[in-house]
């Protein structure tokens, strides 16, 4: 993988561009996919943006969340746009598996593949240009840099600052996490002088939430949590009845694991959801305890240092079981 400073001198001819990212993206993921194009239509290049999976609710009113095309509901348009793209940016995911069917397209269709990420051991074979930053907040951050070094600044408009903001103000858990540099809070006021609301973007983030989703809460908090102090953890398992009876959205569950992490105490956090083809699961840790490590060796899974997630296919008791035996397994490391 080249750096991706060797693009920028190619960036003012217009061309094809496809950009991507995880499935069922998170604001990070489609806010830096957005901020990303609304700076590129700047040049006149053709971009789509193409998601692999649907979005929650909460990330539609994104200057161009419009145009995003769903992979698994729109397949024709998005094998058109990726037939005929030339540049593919990849965001904010560290291996291939993480656009699940668009795969095999972006593996086989010939063209050039551009990372812009920051989890951790990236498949970089898999990238032509790119660069890879486990020491950034947010992929926004990112992106905010791209612009910035490619000598674009003035190109941050008020649908630029939008975008990133969200992206970067929810991977930082509204700029609490170690990860929120002084150049976080620099890249912040530069979006304020491009003409950020930045109260409207918490407000479209945070505030648009229908009843049923903390009627959710209530019952998950009280019948389905677990809380093992010997190790200092705490476990959430959801069935796929719960997801139905509160009819559970795309989005609704984001932000659950934060819950039993604010324990006194509680330092490994973990939610295992049964969506029915998959075991989805998330964890997150606070001090010393590496969830990265823990939901690859355990869970099919990767992600950060204190934020991770990971899938199974066997069923939620076992893979309940598995959870158990990994925390009696790594119990020295949650009591130190
Ligand atoms: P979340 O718990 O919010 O879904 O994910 C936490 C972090 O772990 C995110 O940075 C996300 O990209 C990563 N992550 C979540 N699930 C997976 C997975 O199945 N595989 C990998 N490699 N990373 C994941
Ligand atoms: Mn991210």
């Amino acid at each position: 993988m080249k750096p991706i400073s060797d693009i920028f001198p190619f960036l003012e001819e217009p061309k094809n561009i496809v950009i991507t990212f995880h499935q069922k993206p998170d604001a990070d993921a489609m806010g830096s996919g957005l901020g990303l194009y609304n700076f590129l239509i700047q040049f006149g290049h053709k971009v789509t943006v193409i998601s692999p999976t649907n979005w929650a609710s909460f990330l539609k009113w994104m200057p161009g969340a419009k145009k995003v095309i769903n992979f698994e509901t729109q397949n024709d348009k998005a094998m058109k746009a990726l037939a005929e793209m030339q540049w593919l940016f990849c965001l904010d995911f560290n291996v291939l598996s993480r656009v699940k069917n668009m795969e095999a397209p972006i593996r086989e269709i010939n063209c050039t593949r551009i990372l812009i990420d920051h989890h951790q051991q990236p498949e970089v074979a898999a990238f032509d240009y790119g660069i890879s930053d486990t020491d950034k907040s947010s992929t926004a951050e990112m992106v905010y840099d791209f612009i910035v070094n490619s000598g674009n600044i003035k190109k941050i408009n008020t649908d630029v600052s939008e975008c990133l903001y969200a992206g970067v103000m929810t991977d930082t858990g509204s700029f609490r996490f170690d990860s929120t540099s002084a150049g976080v809070h620099r890249m912040v006021a530069q979006l304020k002088d491009a003409g950020l609301n930045h109260s409207q973007v918490h407000e479209n983030l945070f505030d648009n939430f229908l009843e049923n989703r903390f009627r959710f809460f209530g019952n998950i908090l009280l019948n389905r949590m677990e809380i093992f102090y010997e190790y200092n953890t705490a476990l959430i398992a959801i069935p796929q009845q719960d997801l139905i009876k509160y009819n559970v959205k795309t989005g609704d569950t984001e932000g659950i694991v934060n819950f039993p992490l604010s324990i006194k105490g509680i330092k490994l956090a973990a939610v295992i959801i049964d969506r029915g083809d998959e075991r989805k699961s998330s964890f997150r840790s606070k001090g010393g305890f590496d969830v990265n490590t823990f939901a690859r060796k355990y869970f099919n899974g990767g992600g950060h240092f204190n934020a991770a997630g990971g899938k199974n296919t066997e069923t939620l008791e076992e893979v309940v079981k598995k959870f158990k035996e990994a925390i009696k397994e790594n119990k020295e490391q949650l009591n130190s």
